[in-house]
This record gives structure tokens, sequence and C-alpha cells, in this order.
């Protein structure tokens, strides 16, 4: 299904509280017209929590249940086995930031992941600690200026999809709103499986990463055709499928767009190039080489 073929229905309102120009929200706004109004929805502490709002003044037409930061997937763990034992067909869906995902919730995803519980876990990836003012999370880039890291990060980023595909999870991809057909044809792919299924999507935000209000779709277009970012999917840990070729552009276009990379040098820029290419080459390895590994196990 693509974003034009989507339901007209809006199970976000506007009126809520992210700011002018938030990718997050944006994202947000996708995923829940590809997932239907039959959705109960987790959300941890972040931008999305501020979003969602509280009553009166909810901002999402489906049910929300917010939860602490650490504990997201095991609430989507008890609330899928709950329905299940009603026979009541709901989908379950997590919608939490990097901090309540690469960091602060980890334990309770790779738990959940490793019982392959039946939900689909949304990661909207701003790249820090947003909704506080912009501290430094396990996913903020290497370089990446945050009030906590002043002089740039200094380590790389958590490769949180590699981490999921690991548990060899049924479903494991990578999207953003700037590719809204590809975002939504992976929640319809998502949704058609059973068990833990878990998307990342990279999103600006304005303030954290340094860009106008009018630069969001702009910026993550360059992540994904610098190959920063690559659209991909992951099945079982196994078969994997790049659903975007990138242009190939110089990293430098992306990084230029935004002020938290602006102290940057020479050599740092090259260093990020040198990263991403040795990535992307790892991806296309993966892609080459893993299919053929070994059967997914199923008891029944
Ligand atoms: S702080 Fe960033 S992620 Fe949060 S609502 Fe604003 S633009 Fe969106």
């Amino acid at each position: 299904m693509s974003i034009l073929a989507a339901p007209e229905t809006e199970l976000l309102s506007p009126g809520h509280a992210s700011c002018p120009g938030c990718a997050v929200a944006l994202a947000v706004r996708f995923v829940l017209k590809a997932l239907g109004p039959q959705t109960v929805v987790v959300i941890p502490p972040s931008c999305i929590a501020v979003m969602a709002g509280p009553l009166p003044l909810a901002s999402m037409r489906v049910p929300v249940f917010q939860t602490a930061f650490e504990t997201t997937a095991a609430a989507a763990s008890g609330l899928a086995r709950a329905f299940r034992a009603r026979g009541e067909e709901v989908i379950v869906a997590c919608l939490a930031g990097d901090g309540g995902t690469h960091d602060i919730g980890l334990q309770a995803l790779s738990g959940a992941a490793e019982r392959n519980e039946d939900f689909i876990y949304f990661c909207f990836d701003n790249e820090g600690y947003q909704n506080t003012g912009n501290q430094k999370s396990s996913a903020t880039p290497w370089g990446a200026r945050t009030t906590s890291t002043p002089r740039g990060k200094s380590t790389r980023k958590k490769d949180i999809v590699q981490i999921m595909a690991a548990h060899r999870i049924p479903y494991a991809a990578t999207a953003c709103p700037a590719y809204p057909d590809d975002l939504v044809a992976k929640v319809e792919r998502a949704k058609g499986l059973r068990g833990t299924r878990f998307i990342e999507l990279l999103c600006p935000c304005v303030p954290g990463w340094g860009i106008g209000d009018d630069a969001s779709l702009r910026v993550v277009r360059l992540a994904v055709e610098s190959k920063l970012f690559p659209l991909y999917e992951v099945e079982d840990g196994l078969r994997y499928r790049i659903t975007r070729e990138p242009a190939g552009l110089p990293v430098r276009e992306y990084l230029s767009a935004q002020s938290r990379y602006r102290h940057l040098t020479e050599e740092g820029v090259s260093q990020i190039q040198e990263a991403v290419d040795l990535e992307w080459a790892r991806l296309l390895d993966a892609g080459t080489h893993a299919g053929g590994v070994g059967a997914p196990l199923r008891l029944s």
C-alpha cells in the first residue's frame, strides 16, 4: 500500500504539542495511518508521549498506554497476551524514542524479542534525549554535538537494527518519513507477520540537530541518499533486502545541513565518510551471504 492509498482517516489529530517541522510527528502520523484503528499503542517518556498528551487533550485516536521508560516492551508483552487470551484481534504497537529503546528500554526489549512476543516496536530515532533538551543517547552518532557532549560525541552510534536482527526476530527494518511509501510498505509487511517486529525510523529533530523547521525531510533524505542511513529490511535475522538504492551522495552534504556538526574538521568529515562506506559494504555483504546461514527455528 502506498501512502496515497492509505486510509484518509487521521489517527493523530492536529494541534498536538510537537515543535513545528518535527519529523517524529510526521512519522507517527504515517505509522498510525498504516496500522489502522484496531491498534493499542504503548508509549514511554519521549517527545511522542508529549505529542500524545494528557487527557482531555489527547491527540491520538487509538487507546494509549503511557508506561515507564524501562517497561515499554514488558507492557506490550502483557497487553498482547491479554488480547490473545480474550480472542481479540488487536495490534499492539510500541512508539518509543531512541533513549527509551537503545538505552533505557533495551533490557525489556531484548527479553521480549527472545520470547518472540507478539507486537510491533517502532523506534523514532532523533539521536538524543530531545524532549529534555538534547542530551546524548547511545543513538547519537560520533562527532555530533549535544548539550551533554559539547565538543562532539566521542563514541559511535549503537546499531540497534543489527542488535534486533541478531535476536532472529521475524522482521527488522529501517524507514524514515521522507520515503512514506517505503515506510507504509514496511508497516504492512510487519502487520502480516506474528511475533516481535521492529522498525527503526530516523527522524531529524529541529532544535536538537540545528536545522530549520522546513528542513527535516530534506535532511533525512540526504541521510538515505548518502548511505549513512540505508533503507533495508531483515527477515528472521537472515534474509536482507535493501529497499532503496541510494544515490551515493557525499556524506558532507548531510553533515553540513546541520549545526550539530559545524565544528567538525576536514579529518572528522573524512572519518565519518570512511565509516559510512565501511558500514555500507558490511550491509551488502550481509545481504549477499547471510541468507544461507540456516533456517529459522519454529516449534509450530
Ligand atoms: S524536540 Fe525535536 S523530536 Fe521533539 S517535538 Fe521538537 S522537533 Fe520533534
